[in-house]
């Protein structure tokens, strides 16, 4: 071939193999090239796994149709095949072809006489070259033997390197593309999961946990249908918890509860903690003797137990509309979506227990406050009358009768004080204690406790002192006097027999009081016990009392913005300390 038409070709060749990345196309067009001066018949084989034949071109037109025939007969052991001496020799060779050779290499009879046929008798194979290695070859023949000149065969290199680079190209785009869907895809794939992670978080019901991972686990992730069925306790029935993409009324109807033992793949997987991957209707027929039912129009279909710490709770069922390879990576995420169900559902069963549990508690401990409430108030009413009543016998009775009616008056009060304290409690936990606050003095207050406690005082040989003057400033006096009276009563009870010293003063914005004795004491550990609810640091043999005066003036002293404290050492006696603001 003389030079110029070489180089129109390589030219040419060039432009043809760099217009697109669809091989087949391109190589068509080089082959043609190739058959309009340089050859009679040029042929590309690519090697990829197995060998491929992207094109086969003739010069002759009457011979085209053996030509497209031809392309059907891609060499068959690329090892040992005479088209291949070039590859193994990695450089272009010329091959010298008679009919043994033609008989050596045909598959059958057919492509024996299509290769007959063709003017094949002289080949001029050039390799496609990459990086040192061969992705192909490209073979040209005439129909005479010998005749290629060096300058042919430098010619048929330069085509090869550069359909070489052609498919190289494309090999690489193909790979990168795949790459950039593959990354796409895992990318979903993550998003997914964490929708349905997060869509979990919220999930507090079972049925919101299997539409959660219905409805973003598995329809966006190409299902056409998935349920979630749990075994019934003590029952051989699994029940549907919830579906998508499946007919409203066959769940509801034939699928709502059906037997463990029915042989369908989601009562199979739940019964046995077996996966089943259905890749057709074939797979499906061979191993269950009922048709598809909610997933009738479907193609193929999982089913993945559910299991919590060994314990099969029921099973995941999946269906899709075509038949369906099911790949390691398909199993690993219905696996994993299997297994977040099963979790969520845990904690969902978790949750409501404990709400259940937390709720029956709450009514108790209302039923009891309420039932404290009601009582109190019923033990109360009949004492005032009661005072009352005893108010009028003592100023008309006989004088040798005055004693015995002062102990009932007293014993009355005493009760008052207990029912009142209970009354208290009960108004404390019901959330109902309401102060009633007015411009006040506190000194009267203090100043008529001795008299108050005259009684136990001199019973339990603890005189009473008091010091400070009016304070005055906006309280709620009952309620405050209440307070007093609990820490002077204690005093006394706890006392020891040995005086107990009451003061009042001011502090700054701040009014203060406090009761101090010299009896028992309290053991550092017990110091703040003591203030809750039917708390005592005492034996209820050596001292009487429901360890509820604290409490409660705690709570009345919180109420007005203040706070009581105590300091104490077994054995050295009590001082409580009670400040609050002015207002
Ligand atoms: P109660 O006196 O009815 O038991 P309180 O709530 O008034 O109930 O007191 C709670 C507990 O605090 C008492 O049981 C006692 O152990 C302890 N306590 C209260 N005041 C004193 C005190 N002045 N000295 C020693 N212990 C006290």
């Amino acid at each position: 071939m003389f030079e110029a038409a070489a180089l129109a070709l390589l030219a040419e060749a060039g432009r043809v193999l760099g217009e697109s990345l669809d091989l087949s196309a391109t190589f068509a067009g080089v082959a043609r090239l190739c058959v309009s001066g340089l050859a009679e018949v040029a042929i590309f084989d690519l090697v990829d796994g197995g060998t491929r034949r992207v094109a086969v071109a003739v010069a002759n037109p009457e011979l085209a149709a053996l030509a497209d025939e031809l392309r059907g007969y891609p060499p068959r052991d690329w090892k040992t095949h005479p088209l291949a001496a070039a590859v193994r020799a990695g450089r272009s060779v010329t091959v010298e072809v008679d009919d043994a050779m033609l008989q050596s290499v045909a598959h059958d009879q057919r492509h024996l006489t299509i290769l007959r046929s063709l003017p094949i008798a002289s080949m001029l194979e050039a390799p496609l070259l990459v990086r040192g290695h061969a992705l192909g070859v490209l073979s040209l023949s005439r129909g005479q033997r010998g005749g290629w000149t060096p300058d042919d065969v430098l010619l048929a290199g330069e085509v090869a390197r550069r359909a070489a680079v052609a498919v190289d190209n494309a090999r690489l785009f193909e790979a990168e593309q795949r790459a950039r869907q593959r990354a796409e895809e895992a990318r979903q794939r993550t998003l997914r999961l964490l929708s349905v992670t997060e869509g979990l978080e919220g999930a507090l019901e079972p049925r919101q946990v299997a539409t959660v991972i219905l409805q973003r686990g598995l329809v966006p992730a190409d299902a056409a249908g998935a349920a979630v069925m749990l075994i019934e306790p003590g029952a051989n029935m699994i029940q549907a918890l919830a579906w998508a993409g499946y007919d409203e009324a066959v769940m509801k109807g034939p699928l709502w509860r059906i037997p463990l033992d029915l042989p369908v793949p989601i009562a199979h997987a739940a019964r046995t903690g077996e996966t089943v991957l259905l890749s057709n209707r074939e797979e499906w027929a061979s191993r269950f003797t009922i048709t598809p039912i909610a997933a009738s129009q479907h193609n193929s279909w999982a089913t993945i137990p559910l299991s919590i710490a060994g314990r099969r709770i029921g099973a995941l069922g999946v269906s899709y509309a075509n038949e369906r390879v099911f790949t390691t990576e398909d199993r690993e995420i219905l696996q994993g979506l299997a297994s977040q169900c099963a979790q969520a559902l845990q904690r969902a069963q978790l949750f409501s227990a404990e709400h259940a549990a937390r709720a029956a508690a709450e009514a108790a401990v209302r039923a009891r406050e309420e039932f404290l409430s009601i009582a109190s108030h019923e033990l109360r009413t009949p004492l005032t009358p009661l005072t009352l009543q005893l108010g009028v016998l003592r100023k008309n009775a006989p004088a040798e009768l005055s004693p015995g009616i002062e102990t009932a008056q007293r014993q009355t009060e005493r009760l008052i004080r207990l029912v009142s304290n209970l009354l208290d409690v009960s108004r404390l936990g019901l959330g109902t204690l309401q102060l009633d606050r007015a411009p006040m003095d506190l000194w009267p207050l203090v100043q008529a406790l001795p008299e108050r406690f005259s009684y136990e005082s001199r019973r339990q040989g603890c005189p009473i002192s008091v010091e400070g003057g009016p304070l005055e400033g906006s309280w709620d006096g009952p309620r405050i006097e209440q307070v007093f009276a609990n820490l002077v009563s204690n005093a006394v009870k706890y006392g020891s027999g040995r005086p107990v010293q009451v003061k009042l003063w001011r502090d700054g914005e701040t009014a203060c009081f406090s009761v101090a004795d010299q009896g028992i004491g309290i053991a550092a550990g017990d110091q703040e016990r003591i203030f809750g609810r039917f708390e005592r640091a005492v034996s209820a043999q050596q001292f009487g009392g429901l360890g509820l005066g604290l409490y409660i003036s705690r709570e009345i002293v919180a109420a007005h913005g203040g706070r009581i404290s105590v300091q104490s050492e077994p054995g050295k006696g009590a001082t409580f300390v009670v400040a609050l603001p002015l207002s």
